[in-house]
């Protein structure tokens, strides 16, 4: 049987508080080669200027034939103005013992709730214990997955919204501020959103830097997860060389992270500026060194993170005979 699941049975089979944990150990699993899977294949659609991409990943189990899938994964900037998301996607969950497929389903969400469940466990795991201030720079379909995830790993005492159009950020703050236990506000500048702030997420689709080296602070962590190409980028070169860099996985970094490739072509530092993947550091390795350190995370989205919530995804609609026979 296949099964067909919408966004809806993904809904209904997927949580935040079970992502966080599950990432943490799919990134471990990645990072000590547990895992099969090559950078993203992308191509740029014209004349509409969209990316296309597709994301197969094999996990290996201790036991089992372990998990197989692909994403099908397609970014159109200007679908918002057709009141379309801009990130749409499908997964291919296949049996990894033959080959057969087990369902299709909705990635978009997926796409939304495991990314930001990546950057919760870089915030666990590389910023300060007593972070309680969060800077969302973007007001999109990032921020309010990152908003939540984030609030699952700190307790934040405050939360300052900045996006590109000062409206969305205020629309953002008014409808996450009916949810939320601590105030949020919304701000017209980065500065202001990024002064005396513990985490600083940065979920937006800027092409050139956003975030200047002389806004960041001692102690600060950095969720950078907008840009995939390595020609675009959110922080200047001079940010990322002040900061203890991590990875989700360095082989794709090299080819999609304009935040470094572009300041490694301008011969700033070079790529033992990375310091980690964020999988090694979920195993046991060096991450923060200090109180004063800044650490940033550059975020990728990798295959394994689509994968493995596939599974969970497949495991769940099973047992609760969620989905559609589509066989
Ligand atoms: P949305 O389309 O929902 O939101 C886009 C955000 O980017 C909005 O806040 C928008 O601000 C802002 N923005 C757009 N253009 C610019 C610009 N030129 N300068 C500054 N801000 C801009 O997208 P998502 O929230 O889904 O995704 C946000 C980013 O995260 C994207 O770059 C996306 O590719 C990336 N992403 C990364 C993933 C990963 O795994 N690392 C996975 C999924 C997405 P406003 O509304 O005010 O115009």
């Amino acid at each position: 049987m296949t099964l067909l699941l919408t966004e809806a049975d993904v809904a209904a089979c997927l949580d935040m508080r079970s992502l966080i944990p599950l990432m943490r150990d799919t990134l471990a699993r990645f990072s000590r080669g547990a895992c099969r899977q090559p950078v993203r294949t992308a191509i740029h659609v014209r004349p509409a200027e969209g990316f296309y991409g597709v994301m197969p990943a094999h996990i290996q189990d201790d036991d089992g034939p372990g998990a197989l899938g692909l994403k099908s994964v397609s970014f159109y900037p200007g679908n918002d103005r057709a009141g379309l998301p801009t990130h749409l996607a499908t997964i291919l969950y296949l049996d990894a013992a033959t080959g057969a497929l087990l369902a299709m389903m909705d990635g978009r969400l997926i796409t939304e709730m495991r990314t930001a469940a990546v950057s919760a466990v870089s915030v666990d795991l590389l910023a300060r214990p007593d972070a309680r201030t969060l800077a969302l720079l973007g007001s999109g379909v990032q921020a309010g997955s990152h908003l939540e995830a984030i609030g699952l790993v700190r307790d934040l005492a405050h939360v300052r919204v900045w996006s590109r159009q000062p409206d969305h950020a205020l629309r953002f703050v008014h409808r996450a501020g009916q949810r939320l236990a601590c105030p949020i506000s919304a701000v017209t500048s980065v500065a202001d959103a990024v002064r005396g702030a513990d985490i600083v997420v940065t979920v937006t689709s800027a092409t050139e830097p956003i975030l200047g080296a002389a806004l960041l602070e001692p102690g600060m962590h950095l969720a950078v997860v907008g840009s995939s190409h390595p020609r675009m980028r959110e922080l200047d070169s001079d940010a990322v060389a002040r900061c203890r860099v991590f990875v989700d996985s360095r082989d794709a970094a090299r080819v999609e992270a304009g935040d470094l490739v572009i300041p490694v072509h301008e011969g700033r530092f070079g790529w033992d500026h990375v310091v980690a993947e964020l999988g090694e550091v979920a195993a046991g390795g060096a991450g923060r060194a200090s109180d004063r350190d800044i650490t940033l995370f550059k975020s990728l989205g990798l295959a394994v993170e689509d994968v493995a919530s596939a599974r969970l995804v497949y495991e769940r609609a099973t047992a609760r005979g969620a989905g559609t026979d589509w066989s």
